[in-house]
């Protein structure tokens, strides 16, 4: 078999790409190790800054995001028992972010490609990728009881952060390969639950006890989340102490709480902020969390992820269209840059609004003065909201 961008990984990372690819008329094959409802049921992000919905629309696949998805042009930062409200749109330019399961956008995207009547092949097994410094790069695998190979021009790594492509590139690129990487003495125990949402915008609280987020998915369904030591385990922890922890950090003075309703879904999920640099070994490009992942207290990896496919899309289109290299030579330096300063904006946010074991009293009056700046200030209030909607990318659809 013979594809043109064999992609590997059907999260958004690989569904958009075989997405955009299609758009521009590009043949793909994409290989996904896990079944089609696994992939769908994984609660994972939420939040899509203006330029992803941006980018689903100009694919084709942002109709049901506009009619179903929340647009949201502000977001509460709240502490010292009060919320503030940063208006996103107001200090960016009228750009937004949109509330839509990450759930959702893969069904979208799985549609889109069902649509296409291009191959997706599901619960594939001992994936390897070879020969990716020659021109003819190949992927083995299992599928349905029979070993496969697949010839590609290219193959795209969008296989997530425990995937097979990053360590392909790391030994492809002995020494040249870099690795950067943090681990955070916290985690996130998230919930959904059967709560209408109690607030129109997201509500980030540093209390005393420590960190909690506030948000939804739907009109129906609230997703929130407190911090907790890293290795917290889940069973120790009763829906109803949940929800006590929940109502104690995020009560404020004025009297606002979130709704308690029945626990759909607890997790416990560890933080950590790691970089892959480059992006590239010879055709072996890698996409998303299989090259990057950020702390989620700035909603930025889905994100990310969608940057970097219309980066590489877009240097894919290139190649075929004017037999040029120059944009799929610059990928890297190009998606790093913006990766970057995202994960700066996520170490920040992560920082600013955790507690950390051995910060004193000292640590904790500076992070409120921090906050304090930023609800009283108009420059530091804009800079977090153009991080936040997401800063711009100098790419035409
Ligand atoms: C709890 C949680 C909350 C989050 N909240 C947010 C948020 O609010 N906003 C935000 O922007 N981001 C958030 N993120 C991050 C976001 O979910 C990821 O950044 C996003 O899923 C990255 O997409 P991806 O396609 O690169 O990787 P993935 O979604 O991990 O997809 C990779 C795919 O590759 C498949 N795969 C793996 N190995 C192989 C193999 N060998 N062969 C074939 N297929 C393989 C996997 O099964 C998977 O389907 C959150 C993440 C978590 C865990």
């Amino acid at each position: 078999m013979h594809t043109q961008v064999g992609i590997i990984g059907a999260g958004p990372a690989g569904l958009l790409l075989g997405q955009m690819l299609h758009v521009k008329g590009i043949d793909s094959v994409i290989l996904e190790s896990r079944n089609q409802d696994y992939v769908i049921d994984r609660v994972r992000a939420g939040v899509l800054e203006q330029s992803t919905a941006d980018f689903m629309d100009a694919m084709g696949v942002g109709d049901r995001l506009h009619r179903e998805g929340m647009r949201h042009e502000d977001v509460y930062v709240s502490f010292g028992g009060r919320r503030h409200l940063i208006p996103l749109a107001e200090l960016t330019g009228g750009k937004a972010i949109y509330v839509y399961g990450q759930n959702e956008v893969v069904k979208d995207l799985m549609n889109a490609r069902l649509a296409t009547g291009r191959p997706l092949h599901y619960e594939v097994s001992d994936v390897s990728v070879h020969d990716i410094n020659t021109d003819q790069p190949r992927i083995r695998y299992r599928h349905n009881g029979s070993d496969q190979e697949l010839i590609c021009d290219f193959i795209a790594g969008c296989d997530g952060f425990h995937g097979i492509c990053r360590p392909a590139l790391a030994s492809a690129l002995g020494d040249a390969a870099k690795f950067y990487d943090r681990t955070y003495p916290c985690g996130w125990l998230g919930i959904l639950a059967d709560a209408p949402p109690s607030s129109d915008a997201l509500v980030y609280t540093y209390h005393e006890r420590g960190f909690a987020l506030y948000s939804m998915r739907s009109q129906k369904i609230t997703r929130l989340y407190f911090q907790v030591p890293p290795d917290e385990d889940i069973r120790d922890w009763s829906d109803e102490a949940i929800w006590e922890e929940m109502l104690a950090r995020m009560t404020t003075v004025d009297g606002w709480k979130p709704n308690v309703g029945p626990i759909l879904n607890k997790n416990v999920t560890a933080m950590r902020s790691f970089v892959a640099e480059p992006m590239n070994a010879g055709r072996l490009f890698l996409a998303g969390d299989a090259a990057h992942i950020v702390p989620p207290t700035g909603a930025k990896g889905l994100n990310l992820a969608a940057a970097d496919v219309l980066l590489l899309g877009r240097a894919f289109a290139q190649f075929y269209r004017e037999s040029k290299t120059d944009l799929l030579a610059r990928y890297s330096c190009e998606a790093l840059k913006r990766v970057w300063k995202a994960q700066r904006f996520s170490w920040w946010m992560t920082q600013t609004l955790h507690k950390f074991p051995g910060e004193n009293p000292f640590d904790y009056q500076r992070q409120l003065a921090d906050l304090d700046y930023i609800v009283g200030s108009k420059a530091a209030m804009t800079s977090l909201a153009e991080n936040y909607v997401g800063l711009p990318i100098d790419v035409a659809f």
